[in-house]
């Protein structure tokens, strides 16, 4: 077992704005695991668009250390955790914990009103070593990369999770649209919507038709077509789609998601616009059409595992850029302007 040192490299953001930078610092303390955590030496860390939206300070953060898909070697048990744990590749993840003993918590606790979240409240993976819960990380399977694993674990995830949702409404065969399907998230949901039986219309920018096309989907369309509605009415028995996911934060898209419904259909938020923004539907709309509206937040473990089954045969693979840890500003300011292809993926300094 290596040595565990007492300081460690960080990537810490001291005062979120517009822009801000972070600064890496290597002399942030190593913490120790209490009771039921674990010690986890990081590998890697993907960046996702909401850790941007945590360091430009558009969502409020009280840990100065964002990141919130981690994948590392665990190093160090707490008390009360088994030793077999030692060694174990694992992936932390935005929910770090859940209270498990509220109302909403025995429904679904990812929806949980008192839960910790990594790079939100408790401390996240842009450092090499953070402790988490032993009973909130995923197992890893070893035949996976564990930079290709790391999208998975909030952008894979969270469109699991959407996707999941349907079972209830949907059949295979269903169409299902995504509005920001050659993103990060978009490109994950299409493959994994394929693989759930469903027929996927991608919705992007021209620029993204390939990566949504090869991803799966059944048809592209560019959400600037000023015949975007009635096109994808033609393809889908001229009224509508089953489901819409909105992955982007973007107020068009939500717009146009309303018209893009069939009667009984189900629209699934997951991208966030400005705070103040509403979605533009009437009571009676919904009436006449009974439609649904959910929100999803990432998944359970039980649908991390079956994404990480998915993975493990070929069948989800993530589209992903590595940088070194050293890049993270620049980083950051290709994400800003939507330059990195598919997710980056941060490689954390062994030492
Ligand atoms: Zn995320
Ligand atoms: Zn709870």
């Amino acid at each position: 077992m290596t040595t565990i040192p007492t300081h460690q490299t960080a990537a810490c953001i001291d005062t979120p704005g517009p822009g801000a930078h972070l600064v890496l610092r290597n002399d942030i303390p190593v913490p120790s695991p209490v009771a039921g955590e674990v010690l986890i030496k990081l590998e890697f860390t993907g960046f996702c668009h909401s850790d941007l939206h945590n360091i430009d300070g558009d969502l409020h953060m009280t840990t100065n250390v964002p990141g919130h898909e981690g994948v590392g070697r665990v190093v160090q048990v707490g008390q009360d955790v088994s030793s077999d744990m030692l060694g174990k590749r694992v992936g932390v993840k935005w929910l770090q914990k859940s209270c498990m003993k509220c109302p909403t918590c025995k429904v679904q606790y990812t929806n949980c009103l008192n839960q910790d979240n990594s790079g939100r409240n408790v401390p996240g993976t842009f450092q090499q070593y953070v402790v988490s819960p032993a009973d909130f990380v995923s197992l890893i399977p070893e035949d996976l990369e564990p930079e290709a694993v790391a999208p998975l674990l909030c952008a894979g995830l969270t469109m699991y999770g959407a996707l999941s949702k349907l079972d209830k409404f949907c059949e295979k065969g269903d169409w299902v649209v995504i509005m920001g399907a050659g993103g990060g998230l978009g490109h994950l949901g299409i493959q994994i919507g394929k693989e759930m039986g469903y027929r996927m219309i991608g919705v992007d920018s021209a620029a993204k038709k390939d990566i949504v096309l090869s991803s799966g989907a059944t048809a592209f369309f560019d959400f600037t077509d000023e015949n975007l509605i009635s096109n994808i009415h033609t393809l889908t028995d001229t009224i509508g789609a089953h489901a819409i996911l909105v992955v982007v934060g973007s107020e068009t898209a939500y717009e146009q998601s309303i018209h893009l419904l069939r009667p009984l259909g189900t629209l699934i938020c997951i991208g966030f616009p400005r705070p103040d923004f509403h979605i533009p539907i009437t009571p009676q709309f919904c009436v006449d059409r009974g439609l649904r509206v959910l929100g999803s937040v990432v998944g359970t473990e039980t649908e991390m595992q079956a994404l990480l089954q998915l993975a493990r045969a070929g069948k989800v693979s993530t589209h992903y850029q590595v940088f070194e840890f050293q890049e993270i500003n620049a980083v950051a300011d290709r994400m800003r302007g939507y330059a990195v292809e598919g997710r980056a993926v941060m490689r954390i300094p062994s030492e």
